[in-house]
């Protein structure tokens, strides 16, 4: 994908271009912004049009040798850092030192990305200041992160940071309608709850966030129907279907308090029980129920500790 065909980072987007055309570039840069709105994927996309072969300027051509290798993750002076929950630990930063001082071995430009930038522990940052101090001039490091309060302020300080906000609800609709062809109420309905991420729209997807059966709401909201035992996997199961009931109720409950026509509801026949139950929540409620439930979907596919999960969604749902 080129800097043209990326949706929902214009700004950013045209920030970069105007350094490439101007030909005035740091050397370190800093992505901020939330999980799942597309910092990797302009970071990558920086990566080929710095180093593409083909006549533009400031976007790849995404068919040159130089773009096809790092499509492919296979470009030799491209190198990409760190998961989602390891600590990037020093050896890894020496060894990007002592790659980042050789020449670039076919780029105009070596190309560090460093993702989620947070996990770089303390003797990590230390050792990586001399570099992003004086980085070498035939090279670009950029730095991703979701979580900024957590790198050293003496990193953030050395780089040009740019910041990515969450992507607008219509841009999400399209980017789900038509390259993930999700069908186009329930894109709505993503694009409502994922605060801005589109990872976070694919992920709850993925979880099955959309699924429905036709248990009643007042059930659900029974404490003893979240009484789930041991953390088995056949637990989590159970537990990820009754959350997207849970899920499904409190969209419709959103849905009719903002005014929604009922055909669009998920439970259009049971429009009483939703008048009478959205009474008891404000919007600011009905949102954060909606989190919670989303991270609690989130969580459960991280083996997190499933009576923890349930303890705290109960404390934001049934308080009232
Ligand atoms: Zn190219």
């Amino acid at each position: 994908m080129a800097f043209r065909d990326i949706k929902g980072q214009e700004k950013i987007i045209e920030v970069l271009r105007n350094y490439m055309r101007a030909s005035r570039l740091a050397n370190t840069f800093l992505f901020v912004g939330p999980e799942g709105v597309g910092k990797k994927l302009v970071a990558q996309t920086f990566a080929k049009a710095l180093n593409c072969a083909g006549q533009q300027q400031d976007d790849s051509c995404d068919q040159c040798g130089s773009c096809r290798k790092i499509d492919a993750n296979q470009h030799a002076d491209v190198s990409i850092l760190g998961s989602d929950d390891e600590e990037i630990k020093i050896e890894q930063v020496r060894q990007l030192q002592a790659s980042i001082n050789l020449r670039p071995y076919e780029a105009r430009k070596k190309i560090f990305i460093i993702d989620n930038a947070h996990n770089l522990n303390p003797e990590s940052s230390n050792a990586f200041l001399k570099t992003l101090e004086e980085p070498p001039q035939d090279s670009v490091i950029i730095l991703l992160t979701a979580k900024p309060k957590m790198l050293f302020k003496t990193v953030i300080s050395r780089c040009q940071v740019l910041r990515f906000s969450g992507l607008a609800r219509d841009v999400l609709d399209r980017i789900l309608i038509n390259e993930y062809a999700v069908e186009r109420t329930q894109a709505h309905f993503l694009a409502y709850f994922c605060e801005g991420s589109l990872g976070k729209a694919l992920r709850l997807k993925e979880a099955g966030f959309l699924k429905n059966d036709r248990r009643g709401l007042e059930e659900l909201l029974r404490p003893s129907c979240w009484n789930i035992g041991k953390s088995t996997e056949q637990n989590r199961q159970f537990l990820k279907t009754r959350l997207n009931m849970l899920a499904g109720w409190f969209r419709d409950m959103y849905m009719v308090k903002i005014g929604l026509a009922h055909d669009g509801l998920i439970h259009a026949q049971e429009q009483e029980e939703l008048l009478r139950m959205m009474k008891r929540y404000s919007f600011s409620e009905l949102d954060g129920i909606f989190n919670t439930i989303c991270e609690t979907l989130f969580n459960l596919e991280r083996n997190i500790n499933v009576k923890l999960l349930i303890a705290n969604l109960q404390a934001t749902i049934w308080k009232n």
